[in-house]
Order: structure tokens, then C-alpha cells, then sequence
């Protein structure tokens, strides 16, 4: 029996989870009006992971069969000295972990693409809502289009492939879900659309901007040739091929796909979440403080114990369906 199979993380359906998302902080130099309130408190740095505890961490996902990591935030490449934790993290690709990722909303990009792509990531996921600059601007409440698109562009010639996340907003950015595929199929980037999910207190209601994406797809079914694909990654996301491109649809308020859930997420507080959608969760942090693996081992069998079945996530409930923010597990 392969040691991941006497020691894996397998909660009480059966799902096996060999993919963390990891946050390695909940600060973010963009304030995304779905997803922060412009005046966010963030975090004082004593209750953040430090990178050796990220590190250690990381090492016990690891040997419990985690395979793939994907760090973000907030927004990852604001941490400060990042690059020196994605070198440490690198060095384990091919050493029990497979893949080491990063979604980032791109502003920093230019100046890290080198470094990520000599630490061994191959693929990064960047946030674009809109192209147009003033709309960026509106959205992201002071974002520099112009950055992000510098970002995309260094990545990409730095050998990194890019997907685009564009969260889909009714009258924000409805008219340029067609012309951003357009845009990425020539680019060759892959594209996800998001819907709005009800995660924190922001301070619009996002019943306005929410956007069902298979509304979505039955528009761009009638301009674009879309195919469906077979793969799927364990996420919440259908693929179709389309353009020469794999065009996703995460749409965990129309259909959920919870079953093939093979995730699990921990904040930059070592808190671990089971599901992004439930408060079900262990404190990992003054565990790894204490110097217990063990006992880290103990909280994660509690975790895999209680992981949810599913999330039930519901636009226009008077409560968002978790108190926590988008930022604090990086979606
Ligand atoms: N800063 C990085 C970035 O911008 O990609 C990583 C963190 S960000 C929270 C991850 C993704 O979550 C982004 O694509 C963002 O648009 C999305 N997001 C944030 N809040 C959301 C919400 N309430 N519903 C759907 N997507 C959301």
C-alpha cells in the first residue's frame, strides 16, 4: 500500500484531498467591491503563519498525499520577501508534490513572473474583471488595468500559461464576458467565469451584480462553438473547449459539483477550512507553534470528520452564507 493510502486525507464520503489552497496573507493592495469592504481590517502580523511554519506545514499536507498547492491571498505577491517562500516551496515540486500554483490578481506580476517560474510554478491564475480601464478602476475601487495587463504579459513570456478569472456582474461587466473569450483565445489564455458568491459583509448587496452563469453559457452558446470537455480538476467548475482554449464555468450557485471535492483551504492564520461555502474549520496555529505534528495530524483527522458534503450557497438570503470574506481562504 502506498504510504499516502494509510495516511491520507479521506473524509467521511470517501473524497480523497490531494489539493490545498493555500493563503499566505489577507492583505490585498485591490479592494474588489464583491468581495471587500473598502475599509478592511487586516490581520496584525503576529497572528499570520510565518513562511517556516507555512513551510512546515506544507511538508505535513505533503506526506498526508496533498500533491498540489495553490498559494493566495488576499493578494499572495504582497507578502513581504514572497519570493523567498515560493523558492522553499518550489523545491518540493517533483519531492512529493506535484504542482505549485498561484492565483494573483496580477498588479506585481511583471516584477515576479521570473521568480515563480524559476521556483518550478508552470501556471498561474490571474483575476481580470474588465479590460476597460475606468471599469477596472470602478470595480477593483482604484486598480491600474495597466499593471495587470503588464503582469499577464510578463508571465506569459516567462513561460508561465495564464487562466483568466473574470467573477461575471450583471450591468459591470456582462458585455465584455464575450469579447474577454474573444481576447484570451487569441492570447492563449485559458478562461474561468465566476459567479458572486455570498461570502462577508461588503457594502453592496450582491443580489444586483449577480450574474447565473447558464444564462451566460446560452448567450455565448449562440456566437461561439462551445464544446463540452471531460476534465474535471475537483473544483466547482464545467469546461468546455472553445476557440482553441478551455473555457471554465464555476457556478457554485446554479449547480454545484461538491461530490469530486478534493480541497481543502487554510488561511494565513492556520486556520484550515473544510469547504469554502461552511464554517467548518481546525486552528492549526498554535499547534504548529507548539511544535506537535502529531497533534496537527489529530486536528486535520477532525477536519476530514466533519468536511461538509457540500456547500449551499443562496443569492439573495439575508445573510451571506459564511461570515468570512473571500480574501481570508483566497476562494
Ligand atoms: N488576490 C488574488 C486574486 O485577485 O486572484 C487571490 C485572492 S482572490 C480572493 C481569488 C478570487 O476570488 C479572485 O478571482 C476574485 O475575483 C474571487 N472572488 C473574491 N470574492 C468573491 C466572491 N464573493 N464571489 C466570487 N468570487 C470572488
Amino acid at each position: 500500500m502506498a504510504p499516502e493510502q494509510e495516511t491520507g486525507l479521506i473524509d467521511t464520503f470517501g473524497r480523497r484531498i490531494t489539493y490545498v489552497r493555500l493563503s499566505v496573507t489577507d492583505r490585498c493592495d485591490l479592494r474588489c467591491r464583491y468581495c471587500m469592504a473598502e475599509e478592511m481590517r487586516f490581520l496584525p502580523k503576529k497572528d499570520v503563519l510565518s513562511f517556516e511554519e507555512i513551510e512546515a506545514l506544507a511538508g505535513m499536507f505533503i506526506a498526508r498525499g496533498v500533491r498540489r498547492i495553490r498559494l493566495t491571498g488576499g493578494e499572495p505577491l504582497v507578502r513581504h520577501d514572497i519570493g523567498h517562500l515560493i523558492a522553499r516551496l518550489g523545491a518540493r515540486i517533483g519531492n512529493g508534490l506535484d504542482e505549485l500554483t498561484m492565483t494573483t490578481n496580477g498588479t506585481r506580476l511583471a516584477r515576479f513572473a521570473g521568480d515563480l517560474h524559476a521556483a518550478g510554478i508552470r501556471r498561474v491564475n490571474v483575476s481580470l474583471d474588465s479590460r476597460d480601464p475606468d471599469r477596472f478602476r470602478y470595480i477593483t475601487r482604484h486598480g491600474d488595468l495597466s499593471q495587470v495587463l503588464a503582469g499577464i504579459e510578463a508571465a506569459a513570456a516567462a513561460g508561465l500559461a495564464v487562466k483568466i478569472n473574470m467573477v461575471a456582474l450583471k450591468g459591470l461587466n456582462e458585455d465584455e464576458i464575450a469579447p474577454m473569450l474573444l481576447w484570451c483565445a487569441g492570447q492563449g489564455h485559458d478562461l474561468t467565469l465566476i459567479e458572486t458568491m455570498p461570502m462577508g459583509e461588503v457594502e453592496e448587496d450582491r443580489t444586483d451584480h449577480y450574474l447565473p452563469l447558464d444564462a451566460v453559457k446560452q448567450r455565448l452558446a449562440d456566437h461561439f462553438d462551445l464544446v463540452p470537455s471531460l476534465q474535471r480538476t475537483g473544483g466547482p467548475a464545467r469546461y468546455y473547449e472553445v476557440g482553441g482554449i478551455r473555457l471554465g464555468l464555476i457556478t457554485p450557485l446554479t449547480d454545484n459539483f461538491c461530490t469530486g471535492c478534493n480541497r481543502i483551504r487554510v488561511a494565513a492564520t492556520g486556520t484550515v477550512y473544510g469547504c469554502l461555502g461552511h464554517d467548518q474549520k481546525v486552528e492549526l496555529r498554535e499547534l504548529l507553534r507548539g511544535g506537535g505534528a502529531e497533534a496537527v495530524n489529530q486536528a486535520l483527522d477532525r477536519l476530514m470528520a466533519g468536511k461538509p458534503k457540500g456547500h449551499d450557497f443562496m443569492i439573495g438570503a439575508p445573510l451571506p452564507a459564511v461570515a468570512r470574506h473571500m480574501s481570508v481562504t483566497g476562494g
